[in-house]
């Protein structure tokens, strides 16, 4: 039998969602942060229309898709990269730049898939401490060595939810040298409507700043991500994309997504007060969140039984949570938000839930 490289067979498989129910329940998945409402009909329109040309292979440089995201941010559409989700573009960025030797540096409840990433890559993954489930950038800073080829900060955080301030990530910045990579996965930057927005430090250091069509954009079933990355860090980068990565579809439906900004406003805001309500409700039964600038929130419950006891009662009802053990965070269930029904009807078995507690 082939033996696979021994730092692939060190791995384990990547953790996706578990998504077991009780039989005979319909099953409301607020596990994988997807988005609680279908993408724009402009969208979908597109990619009806877009499929008839399946025979032919798409256009590699996703060139209307870099207009349409160029046109909307004001950014270069040179500088712009597009991958089948921003995964194949966080895969695509710490294999150019991190191998044996090197460490991958990211903060304690950080993206798993960062970690994966790095494991692929052959890479030493690091992580700093986090202070109230936030981005410290100091501890950042304070484990950088001479190996630390990249720092990645997920900010929005996922799984927590919390964000750092433009001042912070600048900080960040001017505390490492020009060539440590600081990748930004700002998957949820469309949640935090008043962030002012960090393109500009592409122009300063090796700095790469990601953003996917899979949250807001309600399109995470057709895999598009895209990035906003200095020359030549870009050049490195596409050399490791799959030629042809993202379907005709795919590229239609994201170009007419990212045209329609208002229907994903709209979207955005109505995600933002069923959160609140949400949120407010679970403060209420004594359970307070995190503050949430994406489309989820972090449940801290009392322990890790308790959160075992919680997600069981759910899985029960047909609720799926995602476990948190996998992000150093036991104690801790993480819900996507859903439509409203879903979330009140959450709400309520939390509710009950938490009167069966000593
Ligand atoms: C969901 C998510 C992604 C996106 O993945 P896609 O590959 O674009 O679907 C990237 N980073 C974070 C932090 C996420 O939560």
């Amino acid at each position: 039998m082939i033996a696979a490289c021994p730092h692939v067979a060190a791995m384990a498989p990547y953790a996706l969602a578990d998504m077991t129910v009780a039989p005979g329940k319909p099953l409301i998945s607020l596990a994988q942060n997807e988005s609680a409402f279908p993408p724009s009909p402009l969208a979908i329109d597109a990619a009806r229309e877009a499929l008839s040309g399946a025979a032919l292979y798409p256009d590699p440089d996703w060139t209307d898709l870099r207009t349409a995201i160029a046109d909307t941010h004001a950014l270069n559409p040179e500088k712009i990269l597009c991958g089948a989700g921003s995964m194949e573009l966080i895969g695509a960025l710490i294999q150019a730049f991190a191998g044996p030797g090197d460490t991958v540096l990211a903060s304690e409840h950080s993206y798993a898939f960062f970690r994966t990433a790095a494991q692929i890559a052959g890479a030493a993954y690091l992580v700093a401490a986090e202070t109230d489930l936030t981005v410290d950038v100091d501890a950042l800073l304070a484990n950088v060595t001479g190996n630390t080829r990249i720092v990645c900060v997920a900010n929005p955080g996922n799984p927590t939810g919390t964000r750092i301030p433009r001042a912070d990530l600048i900080r960040l910045r001017d505390g490492l040298s020009d060539d440590v990579l600081l990748l930004i996965d700002e998957a949820y930057g469309e949640f935090s409507k008043d962030a002012e927005p960090v393109w500009d430090l592409v122009q300063q250091g090796d700095t790469a700043v990601l953003r996917t069509f899979s949250k807001a954009y309600g399109l995470a079933g057709l895999r598009a991500g895209w990035g906003y990355l200095p020359d030549s860090v870009a050049t490195e980068v596409r050399k490791l994309l799959n030629p042809n990565n993202i379907s005709i579809v795919t590229q239609a439906a994201a170009t007419a997504a990212m045209r329609d900004q208002i229907y994903m406003r709209g979207i955005v805001d109505r995600t933002a007060a069923i959160r609140g309500r949400f949120c407010a409700g679970l403060t209420e039964v004594g359970l307070p969140t995190p503050d949430s600038h994406t489309n989820f929130v972090l449940i801290p419950l009392k322990d890790p039984d308790a959160a075992i006891s919680a997600d069981t009662a759910l899985r029960a009802e047909g609720i799926l949570m995602r476990g948190m053990g996998g992000y150093g965070l036991p104690h801790c269930l993480r819900a996507t938000i859903g439509p409203e029904p879903h979330m009140v009807r959450t709400l309520d078995l939390l509710r009950e839930w938490k009167e069966t507690q000593p």
